[in-house]
């Protein structure tokens, strides 16, 4: 195989958030050939234009429908929504586009990943975005247009000035990673419509002819020449083809994608392929492992007045915390929701939520392969609230947002606590509410985990440990979760592995 031309330089699985920055970046050199296969469509719903039609998206042909195996905590499957089409998971996401705090990188380091502090990505956070809001630190000429929106749903304005009654700091940029407080977050949202990575990346390179583009192509496994990647197999419309890299392959399938790539292609642990009835190619334990997530539990209010129709992606203000005066950066997410979201006490027709989760969560969980087959579903458990700890970050948020909704900013509204209810006081009632009805965050990471320990997948230059030319290079490789969404922090990941793939 390696005696045969490659048509490609660079064969990149994928075109979710990495993939589109990949594919944009490397293709800018006309001398470099590359690749992008996806899974999904070119064409998407026209739903995911519309900012306030994204909750309707996971269960489109735009998402791949994946729940988790039933949880320890909730005695049920989770919903764990991806995107599978061109922009990925960026296409049918909630639109926060925000740093992880500036602290929640130092953990980067515990596997002995180097040069992966918030310094360190700084640049590539830079690179990807131009904010509007014009704060200090942030990028100015990126391919992404971020912004706080323009006027925000006024119930989630009162919910801001009842956090500031509250004590809370009003933070000037919330998106930036540097600071702790409540504001308006960061949006990609574009002159009312979403702009995924397919919009800001991907579309203004197709037109350049070494840039090939193969949608509705799944990969099934990765082919090598000794111990060295040289290609991929995929199947499209029921046939199955090849495609040769003479320089890299690199991974961009997201979280559950690329650790399913590698368990395909016989690289994992051993315990998970036999299982699977896959032979062991190449060892590496930690595939799939180290799988976590935001959990995220819900307070839903009713409301008197009316709230205003919802005009972007609901979630418009956000708040970073922390749990404990001991904890050394923000460790708790509330969010404020402006329409009142399902509930296991009852329906509420007008009223608004607010959310709160656990930004740096100890409980870890895995993903595998059920069989060799591309298409058979995997076996997703991120183990949610398997620690104690997480459940009581949750608890602290539930006070702090329990205040904000009984403060002189929301009388007006008439707010009323539905779920769980004020009545739900006690405790271990509300530690039992939110390990029963939480959901997924949707923001997975971790199962192709960044260092130079045993348990790393990837080496500090994304490079797959023991083989050659293959790299990862989305959200598994993160090895401990960001303390915020992490859309813009697999921009910045997928920036710099650019800049290592032309270095090489
Ligand atoms: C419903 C939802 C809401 C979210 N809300 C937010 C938010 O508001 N803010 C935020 O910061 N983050 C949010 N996230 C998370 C964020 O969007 C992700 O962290 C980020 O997009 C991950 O990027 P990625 O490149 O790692 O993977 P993805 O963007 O998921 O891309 C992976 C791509 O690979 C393709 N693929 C997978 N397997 C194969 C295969 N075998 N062959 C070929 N192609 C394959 C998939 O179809 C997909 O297009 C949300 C996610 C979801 C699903």
């Amino acid at each position: 195989m390696s005696s045969q031309r490659s048509d490609h330089d660079v064969v990149i699985v994928g075109g979710g958030t990495a993939g589109c920055v990949l594919a944009a970046r490397l293709s800018k050199d006309p001398g470099t050939r590359v690749l992008l296969l996806e899974a999904g469509s070119a064409t998407l719903p026209e739903a995911v234009a519309y900012p306030p039609a994204w909750p309707s998206l996971a269960a489109s042909e735009a998402g791949w429908g994946d729940a988790t195996v039933v949880q320890q905590s909730s005695g049920a499957p989770v919903p764990l929504p991806r995107g599978r089409g061109l922009g990925g998971s960026s296409a049918i996401n909630a639109m926060v586009f925000a740093r992880g705090h500036h602290t929640s990188y130092d953990s980067w380091s515990e596997h002995g990943a180097k040069g992966w502090t918030y310094d360190d990505l700084l640049p590539y956070f830079e690179r990807s975005e131009t904010a509007t809001s014009g704060a200090p630190g942030r990028g100015t000429e990126g391919p992404l247009t971020v912004g706080p929106a323009r006027h925000p749903n006024e119930i989630l304005l009162s919910c801001l000035d009842g956090a500031v009654e509250n004590g809370h700091r009003r933070a000037l940029d919330i998106s930036g990673g540097l600071e702790e407080g409540f504001a308006p977050v960061d949006l990609n949202i574009v002159a009312g419509r979403r702009q995924s990575a397919a919009d800001a990346y991907l579309a203004p390179a197709l037109e350049r002819p070494n840039l090939d583009v193969v949608t509705g192509a799944t990969a099934h496994r990765l082919l090598f020449d000794g111990t060295r990647c040289v290609g991929v197999e995929y199947g499209v419309d029921g046939s199955t083809r090849t495609a040769t890299a003479a320089g890299e392959v690199v991974l961009t399938a997201g979280t559950i994608g690329s650790a399913l790539l590698l368990q395909r292609s016989g690289v994992g642990a051993e315990d998970d392929l036999r299982q699977a009835g896959v032979d062991v190619f190449h060892r590496l334990p930690g595939v799939g492992h180290n799988l976590h997530d935001h959990p995220r539990a819900n307070l839903v209010y009713e409301a008197q007045q009316p709230v205003p129709t919802p005009r972007n992606n609901h979630g418009e203000i956000l708040g970073l915390l922390r749990s404990t005066e001991d904890v050394d950066g923000p460790d708790t997410q509330i969010i404020f929701i402006d329409i009142p979201l399902p509930n296991p006490v009852a329906p509420v027709q007008n009223g608004f939520s607010i959310g709160i989760s656990p930004m740096r969560p100890i409980s870890r969980g895995s993903l595998r392969i059920s069989s060799a087959d591309p298409y058979a579903a995997p076996v997703i458990d991120p183990r949610y609230f398997t620690a104690e700890q997480d459940v009581r970050v949750v608890l602290s948020g539930i006070a702090t947002a329990r205040r904000i909704a009984g403060s002189a900013a929301l009388a007006g509204w008439g707010v009323k606590e539905i779920s769980p209810g004020l009545d739900t006081v006690d405790e271990e009632a509300l530690a039992q509410y939110v390990r029963r009805y939480f959901g997924s965050y949707c923001h997975p990471v971790g199962t192709c985990l960044l260092g130079e320990d045993e348990m790393s997948v990837v080496d500090s230059e994304l490079r797959v440990h023991g083989l050659e030319g293959l790299r990862i290079a989305d959200g598994s490789v993160i090895p401990s979760i960001p303390s915020n969404n992490t859309n813009a922090t697999v921009y910045a990941i997928a920036e710099r592995a650019a800049d290592l793939l032309r270095r090489s």
